[in-house]
């Protein structure tokens, strides 16, 4: 493949700059993906400010990722060039254990290859994200992108999307289920159109009261101001699950009491520090709280399915890559609607 151009972190203080890397020759397995549009994920900041621990530098982040097929290895017959495709947050895995084997192999028991800050399975080559011109991913970590969805909208579903739509279909989001979704961000306002979309009666708890019109047009049919003890009280034991994407800690007591019986709430949401929580929250009404992490292949691929059926992309600010510095402060300041895309002609 050769050099290729990207934006890089080169330390956890240093910004975002142009940087030129090499990537692989194309396998006999393999795509080279052209990338048109990078999303800008909040773990993306996590992960360039080292707020989840020590990090691999130089960091080219960006695990959303929209583009169409460069060309393909000889053993490739799935993918045609010009097609578009997406990648996601993991490029490889074991293919081996008990979790690759049954489909999910986001949950690879020795641990999925990440699409940045983190070793091809050789276990010294640095992998690069999706914030430059191309990429070469094994085509079995590839995903098909719908014909008839519009591009610029498209990398968030690669993460954000997929991280909220398997939590709801797991936890059986649909027609008479109250769903409550905390946070309105790049995740937060996914998880409003993909619920609605199932048929669920959708509530947002959004610390941003300037929210509120957006929350109603994506589609749910409450909102309430989490500043508002009075009015989220009095969802108290209504919600059958709650999905909290919030980047940030929280009282998570506060939200599990919204729960009815046998409610579950999903933290996706990852600020990395630990959260007491008090025991009798979880006994009262059965409650259960659980976490989800990304998706498979196999769902990603369902996910951009049902998004091509509904019609279904992110809402999108798209930018210039010199502006990814700013996006980033705008994100850690929840001012994003709802998901910043870097157009990466401008890379
Ligand atoms: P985002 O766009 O920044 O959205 C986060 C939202 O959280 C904000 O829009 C805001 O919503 C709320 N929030 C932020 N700071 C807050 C504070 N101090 N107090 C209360 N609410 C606050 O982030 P994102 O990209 O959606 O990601 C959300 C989280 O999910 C991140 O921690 C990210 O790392 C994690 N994540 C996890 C997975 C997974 O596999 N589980 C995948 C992707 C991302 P309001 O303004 O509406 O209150
Ligand atoms: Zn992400
Ligand atoms: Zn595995």
């Amino acid at each position: 493949m050769g050099k290729t151009k990207g934006f890089a972190a080169q330390s956890a203080s240093a910004p975002l700059a142009a940087w030129e890397f090499d990537r692989r020759e194309i396998g006999a397995r393999d795509v080279s993906v052209d990338i048109s549009y990078a999303g800008i994920c909040h773990s993306d900041i996590h992960q360039v400010r080292e707020e989840w621990g020590p990090a691999k530098f130089p960091m080219v982040p960006g695990h959303e990722i929209m583009g169409t097929v460069a060309a393909v290895g000889k053993d490739v017959t799935e993918f045609k060039v010009g097609e578009p495709v997406g990648v996601g947050v993991y490029v490889d895995s074991c293919r081996k254990c008990e979790n690759c084997q049954s489909g999910e192999s986001h949950q690879c028991l020795e641990g999925m290859t990440q699409t940045y800050n983190d070793f091809a399975r050789d276990g010294k080559t640095l992998n690069f994200g999706g914030y430059s011109k191309n990429i070469v991913v094994d085509a079995d970590y590839v995903m098909r992108v719908p014909a008839n969805l519009d591009p610029t909208g498209v990398a968030p579903l690669l993460c954000a999307g997929i991280t909220v739509y398997s939590p709801l279909r797991h936890w059986g989001a649909g027609p008479g289920k109250n769903v409550a979704v905390m946070g309105l961000g790049g995740l937060g306002h996914m998880a409003v159109k993909f619920a609605a979309a199932m048929g669920a009666n959708v509530t947002v708890l959004s610390h941003s009261d300037s929210k509120k019109a957006d929350a109603l047009a994506l589609g749910a049919h409450a909102f309430v101001n989490t500043h508002d003890e009075a009015a989220l009280g009095a969802l108290t034991k209504t919600q059958d699950i709650i999905i909290n994407t919030v980047s940030a800690d929280v009282d998570i007591d506060r939200f599990l009491k919204l729960l009815k019986l046998n409610g579950t709430l999903v933290i996706v949401g990852l600020p990395g520090k630990p959260a007491p929580i008090n025991a009798g929250s979880l006994l009262e009404m059965r409650r259960s709280l659980a976490g989800s992490m990304i998706g498979s292949i196999k769902e990603t691929q369902e996910m951009l399915d049902f998004c091509g059926k509904h019609n279904i992309v992110s809402d999108v600010e798209v930018i210039d890559a010199d502006y990814i510095n700013k996006a980033y402060d705008r994100v850690v300041n929840s001012d994003v609607r709802y998901r910043f895309v870097i157009d990466t002609v401008t890379i």
